[in-house]
């Protein structure tokens, strides 16, 4: 496994594209997110599937929902985007994508059945940005003053959630549990096809 951030001297991608696809048990390699594209993912990247697991246990029904993604980075906006706008269990939605060139980002993030904040940005979504009932997915994690927060300002936030997770908690365990789910899976599957 590959713990990012790299340190800057060393090419993220270039390392990335040298795992192994079968053991690429964080699921970054091109070839897995090309499967995940396509609707016939082998390993899907953890947190993004972390977070669509949240959703499912929870039964809260994503399909033909609106879900707003503030964050388009590879290892969690872009791929959990893919993930959810799929024809499939958990998804069906349609997603819109947004980042730091959207202009008027509470438009958007109003007009959301579920939300899910991954910009790396403390507390940058507050109640004001949220319609009520919305399903809010918080998967920032930001150092503020020695303690972790997330991208949503919890206190504002949460007289408008119908659902909310806290940071921390909330996705960040839900990313460990994916990372195992994914290393048995490798491991199986070497096994099997020995
Ligand atoms: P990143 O910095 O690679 O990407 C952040 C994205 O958010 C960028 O695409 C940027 O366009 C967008 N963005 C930033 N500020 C914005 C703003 N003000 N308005 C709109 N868009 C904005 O970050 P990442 O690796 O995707 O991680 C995002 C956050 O999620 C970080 O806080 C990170 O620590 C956390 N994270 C948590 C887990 C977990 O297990 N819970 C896993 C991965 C990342």
């Amino acid at each position: 496994m590959v713990q990012l951030p790299l340190p800057k001297h060393i090419d993220e991608r270039e390392l990335l594209y040298r795992i192994n696809p079968e053991k690429d048990v964080d699921g970054f390699h091109p070839y897995n997110l090309g499967r995940l594209m396509i609707g016939d993912p082998v390993f899907l990247p953890c947190t993004p599937w972390g977070v669509q697991e949240l959703l499912v246990r929870y039964q809260i029904e994503v399909s033909r929902k609106n879900v707003v993604i503030v964050g388009r980075s590879n290892i969690v906006g872009k791929p959990l985007a893919m993930m959810l706008v799929q024809k499939a269990k958990g998804a069906n939605a349609t997603v819109t994508i947004c980042h730091t060139a959207t202009p008027n980002l509470s438009q958007y993030t109003r007009m959301a059945d579920i939300l899910i904040a991954a910009a790396g940005s403390p507390r940058m979504i507050t109640g004001d940005m949220v319609h009520d009932g919305v399903v809010v997915i918080d998967v920032g994690i930001n150092k503020v003053d020695d303690h972790l927060v997330g991208d949503v300002d919890f206190e504002s936030v949460v007289p408008h959630a119908s659902y909310i997770t806290p940071v921390p908690g909330g996705v960040g365990p839900m990313t460990i549990a994916m990372l195992m789910v994914n290393t048995v899976k490798s491991a199986e599957r070497f096994v099997s096809s020995q």
